[in-house]
């Protein structure tokens, strides 16, 4: 199946993108692997016309957002993001309604027609920056209310109003678990999610988003981590760090939307070159600038 993947691949001038939560055999032969915002912005890069994005939904959105000319696959495409979907255009416009001097921040976990009606995105690594760095005094920050609750204890001087939606897989990590995992492990650095609970943030020795872990990872004298986040962000911190030692924080958190593509299934998008991702044109537009406002933050 891989032969045949790498064959299609070559005839078809397509990349396979895969997010660092997917299971170890698609991120093994994935082009480029990283959290959504760095395989975006690999997508523009790319002289390609066909990409096949293994992730979930919003993700796809944003390869698309920010390359409209390329054609994205989703090989699976009812993998969505249940915490993208936890507020929807309308629920937003009346904030904005309730709110109007306030910019609505968005998380890119947010679906495009979110991003749409947002003055500006940010990512977990970039958050805190962001609304740092708006120039008006009320923010409205959705849909994540831990990521929300982070940026809130790091910026003082504003008044954010947080939507309450949250990640499954993120809130389930627990203080039990974390006291459990640090007993165990003495000595192994705390690496967690933003999109964790406030009071495993606050325990945590780093808040990093997965490119930040993989950073840290590599820079740490430390040999063994504790991670707080999905476990496919464990294979690839133990396959570029052969020498450390990864252990979930807790037993292994697992997002199913992010397990449903199978190899299988990236085979078939590509032979059949489904499921094609279409998006209006004008939320691309309006997505696209509130994406592009966050990029100088990146
Ligand atoms: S891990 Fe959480 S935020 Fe990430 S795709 Fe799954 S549900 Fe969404």
């Amino acid at each position: 199946m891989i032969d045949r993947i790498r064959r299609l691949k070559e005839q078809k001038n397509a990349v396979i993108l895969a997010h660092n939560y997917q299971v170890p055999e698609i991120q093994d032969i994935a082009d480029f692997l990283g959290d959504s915002l760095e395989l975006s912005k690999v997508s523009q890069e790319l002289k390609v016309s066909l990409i096949v994005f293994c992730g979930v939904r919003f993700m796809a959105e944003t390869a698309k957002i920010l390359s409209p000319e390329k054609r994205v696959l989703s090989p699976v495409p009812d993998a969505a993001c249940p915490l993208a979907d936890k507020i929807n255009t309308r629920q937003l416009l009346d904030l904005k309604n309730k709110y109007p001097d306030a910019w609505v921040v968005s998380y890119v976990n947010s679906t495009a027609e979110i991003k749409a009606l947002s003055d500006i995105c940010c990512t977990s690594a970039n958050a805190v920056n962001v609304v740092r760095n708006i120039p008006v005094k009320q923010i409205i920050f959705v849909p994540d209310k831990n990521l929300g609750w982070w940026v809130k204890k790091n910026v003082f001087q504003k008044e954010i109003i947080i939507w309450e939606g949250f990640c499954y897989v993120h809130e389930e990590f627990s203080l039990e678990d974390l006291r459990k995992s640090k007993e165990a492990c003495p000595g192994a650095e705390v690496m967690v999610h933003p999109e964790c609970r406030a009071e495993i943030l606050e325990c945590a020795d780093y808040v990093v988003s997965t490119s930040g872990m993989l950073k840290r990872a590599k820079e740490s004298p430390v040999k063994k981590f504790i991670i707080g986040t999905e476990e496919g962000m464990i294979y690839r911190l133990k396959k570029e760090n052969p020498r450390k030692e990864f252990y979930s924080l807790g037993c292994p958190k697992v997002c199913k939307d992010m397990k449903k593509i199978s190899l299988k299934d990236v085979l078939t998008s590509l032979e059949e070159e489904k499921f094609e991702l279409e998006l209006e044109a004008g939320v691309i537009a309006k997505a696209k600038k509130a994406i592009g406002k966050m990029m100088k933050y990146v």
